[in-house]
C-alpha cells in the first residue's frame, strides 16, 4: 500500500504530521519542537518528494534515500523535517496492525520508570528542592535531573556559586535514596568539567549530562575518562558519522539520542543498536510532553539496552505554554513514579481538533 498524502499542521512551536495511504487510513507522527513552521516548508520541499507514492512500509529505505537524495542540505532542519514522516508512518502501520508501534519494535506495552526532568536555571536550590520534594510527594518520582552551569556558558555559572549550592541542597532536600543526575548543557572545559563532576560524585550524582560543548568531542571523552561518574550525551548529534566517533572513541558511558531530532525511530534504532553493540545504555532526550516523550516510552520499552529511566519534563505552562491542549486524551499520567505504554494501537494518541483547527495547514498529495 502506498502513501497518497502527506499534510501539515503546525504554529511556530509544534507541528504534527497526518500520512494517508491509498486506502485512506491514517497515522499521526509529529516534526521535531521549535520553529516547526519553519521544518514543515523543509518537510514539503525535501522530504516529501521522496516519500510519496511510496509503500508505507518502506521506512528504511525512505529515510536512507531522504539522506541521500538531500546530502546537500546534511543539517538538523532536514531530520527534523524528516521525523514526521517517520512517525507518521509508524502510527499509520500500528494502526493497520492493530498494535501498538512498541510491538512493531519488539517490545511489549507496560510501565516505564520516569525521572523528573527540570528545564530551569533561573530557580534557587531551595525553590528547585521544594519543588522535587512535592513531585516526590505527589507522582512517586525517585529519579530527579536539575541543571547546572549555564547553557553553552564557557564555564560561567548562571550565577555565582548556583552550581556548588544546588547540587548539596538536593540531595539534602530528597535524601540518600533517589538517583540525583545533571545537565551542564555544554557549559565547561574539560577542566573544569572535572572539578564539578568530583563535586557531583561526592553528592552521589549518577548522571553527568553534556559537560563540555558537544561538539567538543575530546573534551567530552577526557572528562568520561577521568571521572568515575557516568558522562552522557549525544542530544544534539543527528549526523551518523558523528554517533560511530562518539561511540568509537567512547566520548560518553551513556548515549542520549533525541527521536526527533535524529530524524524519527529507525535511525533512532540504529543509534540505539550501535550503543548496544559497545555496551552502552540509550537513555533518550525528550524535553517536553508533546509526542517525543511517548515516541522514547515505545522505544525504551523495546531496545534490549535501555537506560534506566525515561526524562519526564517537569515544566508546565509557564515555561511551555505551547505544550497545552494537543491530545485527545493525555497520555503522560504518571504514578508511582512509573508512565504507562498502553496497547492501543500506533502511538495510542488523537490531536485535539481544536488544536488543529487553530493551526497552519498545508498539504502534498499524489497527482490523480
Ligand atoms: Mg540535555
Amino acid at each position: 500500500m502506498k502513501i497518497r498524502k502527506l499534510e501539515t499542521f503546525t504554529n511556530e512551536f509544534v507541528g504534527f504530521v497526518r500520512v494517508t495511504a491509498e486506502d485512506g487510513s491514517t497515522g499521526w507522527g509529529q516534526l521535531s519542537t521549535y520553529n516547526a513552521d519553519i521544518t514543515a516548508a523543509v518537510f514539503h520541499r525535501q522530504v516529501v518528494p521522496w516519500a510519496l507514492g511510496r509503500g508505507i512500509l518502506e521506512i528504511d529505505d525512505m529515510v536512507g534515500e531522504i539522506a541521500r537524495r538531500e546530502h546537500k542540505f546534511n543539517c538538523s532542519y532536514l531530520y527534523r523535517a524528516m521525523s514526521g514522516l517517520d512517525t507518521a508512518l509508524w502510527d499509520l502501520r500500528g494502526r493497520l496492525e492493530e498494535k501498538p508501534v512498541v510491538s512493531l519494535i519488539g517490545g511489549e506495552p507496560g510501565r516505564l520508570r520516569a525521572y523528573a526532568s527540570s528545564m530551569r536555571r533561573d530557580i534557587t536550590p531551595e525553590d528547585e528542592a521544594l519543588r522535587f520534594r512535592r513531585l516526590r510527594d505527589t507522582y512517586g518520582f525517585d529519579a530527579f535531573k536539575f541543571r547546572v552551569g549555564s547553557e553553552c556558558g564557557l564555564d560561567r555559572d548562571e550565577w555565582e556559586g548556583r552550581t556548588e549550592a544546588i547540587v548539596p541542597a538536593i540531595r539534602k532536600a530528597l535524601g540518600p535514596d533517589v538517583a540525583l543526575m545533571v545537565d551542564a548543557n555544554s557549559c565547561y572545559s574539560p577542566g573544569r568539567a572535572v572539578e564539578v563532576g568530583r563535586m557531583l560524585e561526592q553528592n552521589g550524582v549518577e548522571h553527568y549530562e553534556e559537560p563540555c560543548p558537544y561538539w567538543e568531542m575530546e573534551q567530552t571523552r577526557e572528562v568520561t575518562a577521568t571521572l568515575s561518574v557516568d558522562v552522557t550525551g549525544g542530544e544534539q548529534d543527528f549526523d551518523m558519522q558523528h554517533w560511530k566517533r562518539m561511540i568509537a572513541m567512547r566520548a560518553v558511558d551513556i548515549i542520549q539520542p533525541d527521536i526527533l531530532y535524529l530524524g524519527g525511530i529507525a535511525r533512532t534504532l540504529e543509534v540505539a543498536r550501535m550503543g548496544a553493540a559497545a555496551g552502552l545504555p540509550c537513555t533518550p532526550h525528550a524535553a517536553n510532553l508533546a509526542m517525543v516523550t511517548l515516541f522514547t516510552m515505545h522505544l525504551l520499552r523495546a531496545i534490549p539496552n535501555a537506560g534506566k529511566y525515561l526524562e519526564f519534563s517537569i515544566e508546565g505552562p509557564d515555561y511551555y505554554p505551547w505544550q497545552e491542549g494537543l491530545f485527545v486524551e493525555y497520555p503522560y499520567e504518571v504514578s508511582d513514579g512509573m508512565v504507562t505504554v498502553t496497547d492501543r494501537p500506533g502511538w495510542g494518541v488523537e490531536i485535539d481538533p481544536d488544536w488543529l483547527a487553530r493551526s497552519s495547514y498545508r498539504q502534498s498529495e499524489v497527482a490523480a
